[in-house]
């Protein structure tokens, strides 16, 4: 099947960097006018909106912090003022504040629960109610809208040094299927991505020199992905090729999740 996003607008959030951008570009690429989110670095995300408009597609750049209830209900406002209509969410933005759990501070743990989770749900939230408001789009996509979540191989995985950001990934999975759940006969279509080991910023050290050989074997696959393994998913989750694909998380990970420990009997 062809995959075309043709006249359908996407909202990426965190998408000046790593996973967010490819899937940006991704969703140009396949025709989609694409909003380019960023918290705080406006350059690269107005980089990615030259790039995608070289290329001929649409793009712009909207600057807000997703943990903000006000920032986001701005960045939906002003989607909705550039491109009239909102048919894709990808909810991307994420961060980790590493710490051995007796040394986490508060402020690790609500900043990762802010961003992580609270920045989903506002973020969904606000892409419900638009979906709601402006119906059914018929010839443009089968469902009235499509909301990805970008969650973690650690939403399944625990993750000692890092417990609030498995917290946070555990409240994404139950999050997208209790919202799919409660907005399925509403013809919108609620998914997640969890990836394992994918090269970008967030995980620079783990997956560069010595350290890249121990991660190897956590993958049987074996190699690290890149950030277009992620796009490639977002796109066909996005798309009607997908379109009975509900409340489902679509791991990505060359095997990460398959306890690859256990290979050689445990
Ligand atoms: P990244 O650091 O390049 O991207 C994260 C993006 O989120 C950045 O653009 C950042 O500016 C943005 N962001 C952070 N705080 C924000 C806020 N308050 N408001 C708006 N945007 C904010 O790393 P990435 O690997 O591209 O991560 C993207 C997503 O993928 C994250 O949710 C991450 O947890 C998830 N993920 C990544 C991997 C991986 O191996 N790279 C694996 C599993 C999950």
């Amino acid at each position: 099947m062809l995959i075309s996003l043709k006249q359908q607008v996407a909202l990426v959030t965190g998408a000046s960097s790593g996973l967010g951008a490819g899937a940006a570009r991704a969703l140009a690429a396949a025709g989609a006018a694409v909003v380019i989110n960023y918290n705080s670095h406006a350059e690269p995300a107005e980089q990615l909106v030259d790039e995608i408009r070289a290329a001929g597609g649409q793009a712009i750049a909207i600057g807000a912090d997703v943990s903000k209830e006000d920032q986001v209900e701005r960045l939906f406002a002003e989607t909705i003022k550039a491109f009239g209509y909102l048919d894709i969410l990808v909810a991307n933005s994420g961060l980790q504040k590493d710490s051995p759990i007796t040394e986490m501070s508060l402020e690790q743990w609500n900043t990762v629960i802010e961003v992580n989770l609270t920045g989903q749900f506002l973020c969904a939230r606000a892409a419900l109610r638009q979906f709601a408001k402006q119906g059914d789009r018929p010839g443009v996509s089968r469902a009235v809208g499509k909301i990805i979540h970008m969650s973690s191989v650690h939403q399944l995985i625990p993750w000692a040094g890092h417990a609030n950001y498995a917290a946070s990934k555990g409240g994404v999975d139950l999050l997208m299927r209790s919202i799919a759940q409660e907005v399925g006969q509403q013809r919108i279509r609620v998914n997640s991505i969890a990836p394992g080991a994918i090269h970008t910023a967030i995980n620079e050290a783990a997956t560069q020199g010595p350290a890249l050989e121990k991660l190897l074997k956590l993958i049987p696959y074996g190699r690290v992905g890149d950030a277009e393994d992620v796009a490639n998913a977002v796109v066909w989750l996005a798309s009607d090729a997908s379109d009975y694909v509900h409340g489902t998380t679509l791991f990505i990970d060359g095997g990460m999740s398959l306890y690859p420990e256990f290979r050689d009997n445990g």
